[in-house]
């Protein structure tokens, strides 16, 4: 069995929607997690926008194009009546909820509940695009399975109690469809995994019910050696190490969510990138692969913000960097990147929300500056320490750009430079030229 994920492009339009169908109908019983069609999050995301304001008028308009949207797609989807009546039914469903939003002040559990509605659309058409096919499959809600914890972590024995259970209560289906991004919280609310997230629906679901192989379908052939949106030629790496994927996503690869390299690794399922548009393509696969002293792929972290904290004897002051990194801990800040000498330490963070809190703190311990607007560009690969020239060439291909911060020998798969973020896509094609051409 396998759990297929298809990301937004793979399910943007009705064409899309039933040539996925062809896909996952292979007879093995897939478990298969859709995200909401292309754009659909960015409205809702819009819609609570308006809302938070007041501008009930400005979200009446993005409700209305996507309502027309979607009548359209079901028009175009669906060919018997008995099936278009059942699609519009579930659409109508959403916009009213949707719509009882215009009347009431909006809450985080609101905002929650508008974004988790993309995906209950596709999941709930794809399933009678299926219906009207003849092909047997089963819908999974995953607002009954998928749980978080407090702390934000899936809820992994609770997940896979309560989806081997509605398994087991189809055994007739043929396949099963499922929500990717949404969830619950420890309170029982409607929740997602952050923008992104039905990758990590996807490597969740895989671990929980040991697939044999995790496969994320998206509008590219595979985990590319650089990003595409900036660098020209870039060409598609065939193998990862689980701990090279991991380290690419959280850079910045924007073809995986962050998190969800983990959950596979743990469970050591294969995870293999395919592009929904080129299906023969061989795409990444993501493994427990043997090391081959190769350089893979460069990635970008954008809005990242450094932190500087002087004082004159730091590291001869025991507890000093304890201290600094209590304060940000304190404020449940994580810290990316950091620097050390004798008079300062450097760090960089992603999120900036308590950084006017966590400056006054450190402002105990030292001199503090911040610089904004910067960006972590990652190089990964199986860097041993022992091979020579890695690092040589990576500071070679940015001769000419100002590097802030450099971190090397966090561990064995990557090199991070912290430059300007108006540096960043001069420094990607450098170092594609110096490292892969
Ligand atoms: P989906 O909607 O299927 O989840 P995403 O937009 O999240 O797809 O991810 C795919 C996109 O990631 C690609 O279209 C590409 O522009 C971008 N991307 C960024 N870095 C890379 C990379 N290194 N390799 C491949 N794609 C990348
Ligand atoms: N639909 C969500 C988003 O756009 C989740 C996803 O596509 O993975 O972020
Ligand atoms: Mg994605």
């Amino acid at each position: 069995m396998k759990v297929m994920k298809f990301g937004g492009t793979s399910v943007g339009s009705p064409e899309r929607i039933k040539h996925v169908a062809r896909l996952i109908c292979d007879g093995q019983r897939n478990v298969v997690v859709l995200s909401a069609m292309s754009g659909t999050t960015n409205s809702l995301v819009e819609i609570t926008e308006y809302l938070y304001k007041g501008n009930v008028p400005g979200a009446q308009e993005v409700v209305n194009g996507l309502y027309a949207k979607y009548q359209k797609v079901v028009a175009e989807l669906l060919e018997t009546p008995q099936w278009r009546a059942i699609a519009t039914a579930a659409v109508d469903r959403v916009f009213s909820l949707l719509r009882s939003y215009y009347s009431e002040r909006l809450t985080e559990a609101g905002e929650k509940e508008i974004l988790a509605q993309g995906e209950l659309i596709s999941t709930a058409l794809m399933q009678c695009y299926l219906s009207e096919q003849g092909v047997r499959s089963e819908l999974l809600p995953a607002l009954d399975f998928m749980r978080t914890l407090e702390s934000g972590e899936p809820d992994m024995p609770h997940i896979s109690t309560r989806l081997r259970r509605l398994i087991d209560m189809a055994p007739q289906a043929e396949l099963f469809i499922t929500q990717g991004y949404i969830c619950r919280n420890d309170r029982g609310g409607i929740d997602n995994l952050r923008r992104g997230g039905s990758d990590y629906t996807a490597s969740i679901i895989g671990a929980v019910l040991e697939a044999d192989e995790i496969q994320i379908w998206t509008d590219i052939d595979g985990m590319h050696n650089n990003d595409p949106r900036y660098v020209e030629g870039t060409r598609p790496v065939s193998s990862l190490h689980f701990e090279e994927a991991a380290e690419l996503a959280y850079f910045g690869a924007k073809i995986l969510h962050p998190a969800c390299v983990l959950p596979a690794k743990l469970h050591n399922i294969p995870v293999r990138l395919l592009n929904t548009l080129e299906p023969e393509a061989p795409g990444t696969l993501i493994h427990n692969c043997e090391p081959d002293g190769r350089l893979k792929a460069i990635a970008a972290k954008d809005n990242i913000t450094a932190v500087k904290i002087k004082s004159g004897r730091m590291l001869l002051a025991y507890g000093f960097l304890h201290r600094v990194f209590e304060t940000f801990d304190n404020y449940r800040t994580g810290i990316d990147m950091m620097a050390t000498s004798e008079v300062g330490v450097s760090v960089t963070v992603d999120d900036d929300s308590h950084l006017a809190a966590i400056v006054d703190d450190l402002k105990h311990f030292g001199t503090v500056t911040v610089e904004r607007d910067m960006v972590i560009i990652c190089v990964v690969g199986d860097l041993q320490w022992e091979s020579c020239r890695f690092q040589a060439r990576v500071l070679e291909a940015l001769e000419d750009i100002p590097v802030r911060m450099i971190s090397y020998g966090g561990s064995n798969y990557n090199i991070s430079v912290l430059v300007r973020s108006c540096d960043k896509v001069k420094a990607l094609n450098a170092l594609s030229r110096k490292l892969f051409d």
